[in-house]
């Protein structure tokens, strides 16, 4: 066998070893995006897709929040985490306002919900409920705006009157 078939063999050992080592690559590429998407009869993905009152999205809350709802730690992930999208939110309304960047409603939505879920959990860690945390905001606006807002009821704060310091 003359050199250059020997150099030959080589270089097709070699492309052979490639050509399987890039379909192992796939294959295993193939298995991960298997692995991640929702199969069917998957809990996970039917809990996400059948939420449709707030005590089932309370639930999927808690089941996610699980690991970090307890004592400061849970109070400083929600609380940062509520911070923290509010911030996002902000930022898209802000490149809107000084770039004239259109608002991407569906990004705008998602950034929403991200606030909503940590606004859940912060619910959780101090034991209320959504009703409960709007039965108190109607009673303060009404005490606050007896007459429908005005400039000056919000400046007057009845709500507040000996209430605060
Ligand atoms: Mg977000």
């Amino acid at each position: 066998m003359s050199q250059g078939s020997v150099a030959l063999a080589k270089v097709e050992k070699l492309i052979d070893f490639v050509w399987g080592l890039n379909k192992r690559i796939e294959l295993l590429e193939e298995k991960e995006r298997l692995c991640a998407s929702p199969q069917k009869g998957d809990t996970t993905e039917a809990k996400v897709v059948k939420v449709t009152t707030i005590h089932e999205y309370t639930e999927f809350v808690r089941e996610l929040f699980a690991k970090k709802n307890e004592a400061a730690d849970g109070f400083m992930h929600a609380a940062a985490g509520n911070s923290g999208e509010a911030g996002e939110i902000m930022d898209m309304i802000k490149k809107h306002w000084v770039y004239g960047k259109p608002i991407d409603r569906e990004k705008l939505i998602e950034e929403m919900g991200d606030q909503l879920w940590y606004f859940f959990a912060l619910m959780q860690l101090v034991e209320t409920d959504l009703w409960a945390v709007i039965d108190a905001n109607v009673k303060k606006l009404r005490k606050r705006y007896p007459q429908g807002y005005t400039d000056t009821a919000a400046i007057a704060r009845r709500d507040t009157m000996g209430a605060r310091p």
